[in-house]
């Protein structure tokens, strides 16, 4: 059977009580093989990637990091498993880690190395890369065959009868959602058809597949981790405007999770948090295609719990992968495996979809957050590896994978996170640009014939540059994000000139004109300490300055190189902490106002000889004092100083501290 019957769609519909499909079935079809329209109404669109290339700065050396990191896996080792699968020959190293032969989620990695090479491209025009992707689907392309035209995967298709049979089995759609999307960021970035054309047996044989699963069947499989494959089959269905793709995608809406939160209840206690995530992915972009509010509305309520009410000050969620409290109970929620970076992945890719919705600051600024502080700082810069966790236990350090021999999920989605840094930068609508994030960078908008420059040493400075290179003069109203954290006000110049600037924080400064060649604007945004208190415990505090969450640095006693990297190993929990944490001191706060007893380290009224620091990496040590990102808590028993968390290495530290007022 290659597709759904209508009968069997409308039996499909009647037992999901999902509203928005009866909206999918009204809403008149594209032209076949022509891209699907979208319904709802968008009000924002980030820039595509190849209209953004970073300047020089932290995020440049990360993407340069992560792309060195790419160029060094071998395309053979990624194929291994792929080729033995179908039976084709293959005498190349096999990867350690979750790419072991012997581990079910095999051949995840590979998916996001596609996306990776794919955004990569798109992001700085590496065509060595790109070649390499192309290459790598091609061969890709050859299993497939092998295995009959439809089956890819690093694994026998046996898995799949696993979950009709509820045997264990760990997550085989998670697997084939990555591999799919893949492909389909190669097809997008690169240009690739073949990569299309291969999405499209697998998304065949799935619907084969499912043809034969019952409702009933298909809800209790739903409970397996999928990843987003709802979400990659809605996007292959607006690719190729195929309805049968977007019916097949809701066969993966969970009812049961959309329901509760159609209805505004939060009965997420419990739940696995990346799988969770990846699901209203989904559905966000079910929204996009369809315009059913509902889904909308269920999207923007899931948002608000975790971006407002389950969130650390870091902007991440989850603990031990899951959510195991209500609503605003963190407090007695940190652990050495807190916030999983998948989450923070997906939470952004979340916030890029409702924001341009309703492109609000309120979204723009959680953003900000967990980019700053659950991205950039999971990467260790010397040598490009990444973290699964970001623990906010205080005493424990960063862990990060080995090269080849991890491949965790988070290293999948870090590849992916550190190849596309210049995603949600800009955000513009016919006649208005948003800035949103401060980095450096280039954005080329050929439609309005201009170039916009943006400047900035930000975080380590708080000016922000902008310059506009026009081919002839432009309207547009241009709106820079004020940050919730910016209570001192913001000043504003353009082309010199001292500007209006009453924007609040949480709000845009929005200035309409005519642009020319050579205009500038200036924003200064103030920068000062504030406290994050827990919502359920308001003395358990972290302390940040602006938009950084600040680490104490608390030394590296007892940490080997070995306990920083992970276990070789043991692959399936080579991601554990070895070692056991060390107790933060109690802090004594003489007032209220942080601002009075943690002074920057370059305050004259503090030497700096006094001040006892173990710094992981010299060279950002150095640059946080420099620019003021380096504090010293005064009046303490002990000496302690405080860095930004994004770059504290090979050192354990606390970012939340129990406070006793003085
Ligand atoms: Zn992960």
């Amino acid at each position: 059977m290659t597709s759904l019957t209508r009968r069997e769609f409308g039996t499909l519909l009647a037992a999901a009580p999902l509203a928005a499909a009866s909206r999918m079935s009204e809403r008149p079809g594209p032209q076949p093989g022509t891209p699907a329209k979208e319904w709802a109404r968008v009000k924002a669109r980030p820039f595509p990637l190849r209209q953004v290339r970073l300047l020089s700065g932290t995020c440049y050396t990360l993407q340069d990091r992560n792309r060195a990191y790419l160029h060094t896996l071998e395309s053979d080792r990624l194929l291994h498993t792929f080729r033995l699968t179908a039976g084709l020959p293959s005498t190349a190293r096999q990867l350690g880690g979750w790419e072991r032969p012997d581990i079910e989620l095999r051949g995840h990695f590979l998916g996001h190395y596609l996306s990776a090479c794919g955004l990569m491209y798109s992001s700085t025009g590496d065509e060595l890369l790109k070649s390499k992707a192309r290459a790598i689907v091609a061969e890709l392309g050859k299993c497939q065959r092998a295995n009959g035209g439809g089956w890819l995967a690093a694994f026998p298709p046996a898995f799949m009868q696993r979950l009709t049979e509820r045997l264990p089995v760990w997550a085989p759609f998670y697997t084939l959602h990555k591999i799919m999307a893949g492909l389909l960021d190669v097809h997008e970035h690169c240009g690739d058809a073949p990569a299309l054309e291969i999405a499209l047996g697998m998304a065949a044989w799935i619907r084969r597949w499912a043809g034969a699963i019952g409702d009933d069947a298909m809800a209790r499989i739903l409970d397996v981790e999928y990843g987003g494959m709802n979400e990659v089959l809605y996007d292959l269905y607006a690719v190729t405007g195929d309805r049968a793709h977007a019916e097949l995608a809701h066969r993966f809406d969970q009812a049961r999770l959309f329901d509760a939160l159609a209805d505004g209840r939060d009965e997420l206690q419990g739940l696995h948090s990346n799988t969770t995530l990846a699901k209203v992915v989904g559905a966000a972009r079910r929204y996009e295609l369809f315009g059913e509010e509902r889904d909308r509305r269920l999207v923007e309520f899931f948002w608000r719990q975790v971006a407002l009410h389950r969130s650390y000050c870091t902007g991440g969620t989850s603990n031990a992968q899951r959510w195991r409290t209500g609503p605003g109970i963190l407090a007695r929620e940190l652990g050495s495996t807190t916030q999983e970076c998948c989450c923070t992945y997906n939470m952004l890719k979340l916030t890029r979809h409702v924001f341009g919705w309703n492109p609000e600051a309120v979204y723009a600024d959680h953003h900000e957050r967990a980019f700053l502080n659950g991205i950039i700082g999971t990467m260790n810069p010397a040598d490009g590896m990444t973290t699964f966790y970001v623990p906010l236990e205080s005493g424990y350090w960063k862990l990060f994978g080995l090269p080849f021999d991890s491949f965790w999920c988070c290293t999948g989605t870090g590849v992916e996170s550190f190849a596309k840094l210049g995603d949600s930068l800009f955000f513009h609508d016919e006649s208005s640009l948003y800035v949103n994030l401060f980095v450096p960078a280039r954005l080329q908008w050929p439609e309005k014939g201009l170039v916009l420059r943006m400047e900035t040493r930000f975080p380590d400075e708080e000016a922000i540059h902008l310059e506009f290179q026009c081919e002839k003069p432009v309207t547009l109203r241009l709106r820079v994000r004020v940050p919730y954290w910016a209570t001192r006000g913001i000043a504003v110049k353009v082309n010199g000139e001292k500007q209006e600037a009453a924007a609040p924080p949480t709000s845009y400064w929005t200035l309409e004109r005519t642009w020319k060649t050579g205009d500038r604007v200036d924003v200064s945004l103030p920068m000062g300490l504030h406290v994050h208190p827990m919502p359920d415990d308001p003395a358990l505090q972290a302390f940040m300055y602006g938009p950084l969450v600040l680490a104490g640095a608390l030394g590296n006693e007892g940490l080997t190189y070995e306990m920083m990297y992970a276990d070789p190993v043991n692959a399936r929990r080579g991601e554990g902490m070895r070692g056991q944490p060390i107790p933060a001191p109690e802090l004594v706060a003489p007032s209220a106002d942080p601002a009075g007893w943690i002074r920057p380290v370059g305050d004259a009224s503090i030497d700096r000889r006094d001040v006892e620091i173990v710094a992981g990496s010299p060279g950002d040590w150095t640059r946080s004092v420099d620019s003021g990102l380096a504090f010293h808590v005064t009046q303490q028993s002990r000496p302690l100083s405080l860095v930004p968390l994004s770059r504290i290495f090979g050192q354990r530290y606390a970012v939340y501290w129990r406070v006793k007022q003085a």
